[in-house]
């Protein structure tokens, strides 16, 4: 093992002990839970470390990152960046979720595109606890409208929800906050259970609070030089 090979070994045994810890102080399994190694900005090199460690889930923010990436290192591929229209067709060639849905004409977008190619891909929904635009996502009490609209669609998957928290909220408002919202949910949709929260700084956090799939970039691969 070269030294990136080692370093990113040891950052991400560190994580995996604190998912674990994390999860059984919560009365969890790991096996509940799925972490995405979100490898936004770092080289393909990096990915293919992760991938020969065992890591099969890999999540990008910009399409043409995570469709260079893709084409060299088999996994599943997550898209969690800021959706728009004209790029959906340029995500859907090679992301099997996608985390960041928060508008109706872009699912109806979506699902023209998977009949095209032929492909399913898996939704989560994002929502907003303040409704600010910068973080993106639908206020909860649109989360209905638009998970019905996706559960109807045989193009689709409603794999569950997203949320990115505010930072002013703190862990434990924005998170009970977001398990509330995920429990009224899964009432509706009980074969939606899946909870897409949790980075770097908080999946512990996450996890206590219900969290299912993780999604950690700098703790595995360091911080990065710009935030897209
Ligand atoms: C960048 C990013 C992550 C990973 O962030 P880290 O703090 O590096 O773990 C997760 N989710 C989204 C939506 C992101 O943009």
């Amino acid at each position: 093992m070269n030294s990136r090979a080692q370093e990113i070994a040891a950052a991400l045994a560190s994580v995996e002990v604190r998912i674990t810890t994390a999860a059984v102080t919560a009365g969890r399994k790991r096996s509940e839970l799925t972490l995405i190694a979100v490898t936004k900005t770092y080289p393909a090199g990096d990915v293919q470390i992760l991938a020969d460690l065992g890591v099969s889930n890999f999540g990008e923010n910009r399409s043409d990152e995570g469709s260079e990436k893709s084409q060299l290192i088999a996994g599943t591929w997550h898209f969690q960046g800021q959706v728009q229209g004209r790029k959906l067709k340029d995500i859907a060639s090679w992301a099997t979720y996608i985390h960041s849905i928060d508008s109706g004409e872009h699912i109806t977008k979506l699902s023209r595109i998977c009949s095209e190619k032929g492909r399913k891909i898996s939704i989560f929904l994002q929502f907003s606890l303040d409704g600010a635009p910068e973080r993106g996502g639908v206020r909860a009490d649109q989360l209905g409208q638009l998970a019905d609209q996706v559960a109807a669609d045989p193009n689709l998957h409603l794999a569950g929800l997203m949320c990115v928290p505010p930072v002013e909220y703190g862990f434990d408002r924005a998170f009970g906050e977001i398990a509330k919202v995920h429990s009224a949910f899964k009432m509706g949709f009980p074969d939606a259970v899946g909870l897409s929260a949790g980075m770097s700084s908080d999946f512990e956090v996450a996890i206590a609070y219900g969290a299912t799939h993780l999604r950690v970039g700098s703790e595995i691969l360091g911080s990065r030089a710009y935030h897209p």
